[in-house]
């Protein structure tokens, strides 16, 4: 069994095909999928797929890229959504400074009031940092100074120094399908870097499919072809890639009811 820890099952691109689509994820032996929220207005939509389909369980959150349109949103507001049945995490949120710079004070903030909803409830932060590399870093070593929370650094495609502070502050790390693409050095070093036992894998779909779909829609059946990646860069068979990324999801996600899982062939 394998997980897609982070795809976006409410965008458009899947809508009238979401059944196949999930039945194809089961049919590669994806176990679970987590749909992730990137606007807290439209919880709803993700909150409502993850209730239709057994197999799926979704997070809370502002995309930084959201960020703008969502500061009023409190802290109270996201404790209360987040006692929703099937909630396992919180995100994803945190900095990018790739598509637009002009709203870093809004981004910190949303993030901030993130940080401060996983410490109160425990659960894990799903994060999203692009091009933010020391912005990300600094907020991350001040705040779990002060009070501890746990994180996810997702779609990790950040220099390797962001990769070692992350493993300070014990952080999990999830790949997408950038691991697989053969120009994407950084990443194949940031994955020999990373114990297997901390390391996620991910679509991160409709975007980034993996090798050899690259360029076309991606789903979470492809995360095969991310684990793949993932076992020949780090040397290891592809049995124990599915095994120690699933093993790490259930850890890190200890809201997922484990033992429903258990008949799964590992
Ligand atoms: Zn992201
Ligand atoms: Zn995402």
């Amino acid at each position: 069994m394998l997980v897609d820890s982070h795809c976006h099952l409410d965008f458009p691109d899947f809508s009238s095909e979401l059944p196949q689509v999930i039945q194809n994820a089961h049919d590669a032996g994806i176990g679970i999928m987590t749909t992730i929220n990137t606007r807290i207005k439209q919880f709803d939509e993700v909150h409502k797929i993850a209730q239709t389909y057994p197999h799926v369980f979704c997070t809370l959150g502002t995309h930084p890229c959201n960020a703008q349109d969502e500061t009023d949103i409190t802290l109270e507001h996201i404790l209360k959504l987040a006692k929703n049945d099937k909630v396992i995490g919180l995100g994803e949120a945190g900095l990018d400074y790739f598509h637009d710079q002009s709203f870093k004070t809004e981004q910190k903030k949303v993030f901030l009031t993130h940080i401060e909803a996983a410490r109160q409830t425990g659960l894990p932060l799903v994060i999203h940092s692009r091009d933010a590399d020391d912005d990300m870093a600094d907020m991350l070593m001040s705040e779990m100074k002060q009070a501890e929370f746990k994180i996810l650094l997702h779609c990790f495609s950040s220099g390797i120094e962001l990769c070692k502070t992350g493993l300070d502050l014990n952080a999990y790390v999830s790949f997408s399908g950038i691991v697989s693409f053969k120009n994407a050095k950084n990443v194949h070093e940031a994955a020999k870097l990373v114990p297997i036992e901390r390391i996620l894998v991910e679509t991160d779909a409709p975007y980034l499919a993996p090798t050899p779909f690259r360029g076309k829609r991606n789903e979470p059946a492809y995360v095969v072809h991310t684990a793949e990646a993932l076992a020949n860069i780090k040397q290891l068979d592809i049995k124990k890639v599915h095994n120690a990324t699933t093993r790490a999801f259930f850890e890190l996600f200890s809201r997922v009811p484990e033992q429903n899982y258990q008949g799964w062939e590992l």
